[in-house]
């Protein structure tokens, strides 16, 4: 099997498992508990802190344990906007997020909040003429993600974060395909809220963090103990928090090693997709891109048929978000840079991880070219588009 999918979640390296073995038959106390038994757990609790807070240049203090990354961004921008309301009811984000963003500001526009979709340009950037431009007395959440989980792109996040300082307004960033993966300095970028998932880290899925600026108020999501200083109740997650501890700890010292590594494949890949299948395009910015991450399109074809085709021959991949799979509509984020509902159709990610091979690179790229020719010599579209090509010759 070759894993092409590490957007959507990565595998447990085995540097993290051997960290959160313990905590499952041997330190399974309660870290809230009384006794020294548990008092290891608290302490492996807090060294997570330390860890993923030093990721990102944050105090310990200031790191919420969660769930995940869609309770994370759900708690960020739900609780921002009740914190806020009274100074204003209104909203920024672009039209290219995570659904967890988009879906609970379509929630919080019910609520009597209004909000405002910025556009992309065709690379996936945020325009940050349109999104100063956006702001008003009454805005009083930025909430623009610092990488796109579909196409790659990475977002200006120090100019929008010096915006949103200059106008005071408290700056959210959906931080899950960037932490650990390229850097991010909460204080250089002028972020306020970050949401992280350990999963896209090779941490175990159930382990997200909220990053909250020391001075922001907001309030909790969870209601219930004292855990995460009665911020985020509920049993701490042991294994997973730990974990997530141990993968920012590895991504601290490995994260320009890999990322180099990752982009010298990835760009490899994208050459040979390029040159070899005609009719492609690569999705997202060529520079400005997370560093495992190529997206495609191929014209005369359907995304779905080319992932079952990939399947058969062992290839795990992807048509963008997991979260659009099983529904007809193309991405919001195709549509988003521009391009028509019959090319976003034929879409493709392919995401790789610190241990992808060159020799799996190639043997997808051979299987990919056959599976594109075999799906469009069964395409009327392919056959009329070749008709036509050469009554113009
Ligand atoms: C995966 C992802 C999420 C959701 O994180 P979960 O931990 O799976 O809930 C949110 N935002 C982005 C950008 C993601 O890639």
């Amino acid at each position: 099997m070759i894993y092409l999918d590490n957007a959507a979640t990565t595998k447990v390296s085995e540097e993290v498992f051997a960290a959160i073995k313990p905590f499952f038959c041997e330190q399974y106390a309660n870290p809230s508990a009384i006794y020294s038994f548990a008092g290891k757990s608290m302490k492996a609790v807090d060294e997570a802190r330390h860890q993923t807070a030093d990721l990102i240049g944050a105090d310990a203090k200031e790191i919420y344990f969660t769930a995940g990354g869609s309770e994370t961004d759900n708690w960020a921008i739900k609780a921002a906007a009740e914190a806020y309301q009274n100074k204003g009811k209104h909203i920024i984000t672009s039209v290219i997020e995570h659904h967890a963003v988009l879906h609970t500001c379509q929630y919080l526009e019910k609520q009597g909040f209004e909000v405002t979709y910025i556009q992309v340009d065709e690379y996936g950037r945020v325009k940050l003429d349109e999104l100063e431009q956006a702001i008003r007395p009454d805005t009083i959440l930025i909430s623009i993600m610092a990488a796109n989980n579909e196409i790659g792109t990475i977002q200006p996040i120090q100019e929008i974060g010096a915006l949103a300082r200059k106008h005071g307004i408290l700056f959210h960033t959906d931080a899950v395909q960037a932490y650990g993966h390229i850097p991010m300095n909460v204080d250089e970028m002028n972020i306020d809220l970050l949401s992280a998932s350990g999963h896209k880290l090779y941490a175990p899925k159930g382990a997200g963090l909220l990053y909250i600026r020391k001075n922001v108020r907001i309030g909790a999501y969870l209601h219930g103990g004292a855990q995460e200083r009665g911020r985020r109740a509920g049993t701490h997650n042991t294994p997973g928090i730990v974990g997530f501890g141990a993968a920012a700890k590895a991504a601290a010292e490995k994260m320009a090693e890999n990322a180099e590594k990752e982009i010298a494949l990835r760009d490899y890949l994208i050459q040979r997709v390029l040159k070899e299948i005609p009719y492609s395009r690569l999705n997202g910015d060529a520079v400005n891109r997370l560093p495992g991450n190529a997206h495609f399109c191929f014209r005369f074809i359907e995304g779905e048929s080319l992932l079952i085709l990939l399947d058969q021959k062992g290839i795990c991949a992807s048509s963008g978000s997991a979260c659009t799979s099983g529904s007809l509509d193309p991405s919001h984020v195709l549509l988003a840079i521009g391009l028509p509902h019959e090319i976003a159709h034929g879409s493709l990610r392919l995401t790789l991880s610190a241990e992808t091979t060159k020799e799996e690179i190639d043997f997808t790229v051979e299987q990919l070219k056959e599976i594109v020719k075999k799906l469009r010599d069964m395409s009327p579209l392919y056959e009329d588009f070749v008709k036509q090509e050469q009554k113009v010759l």
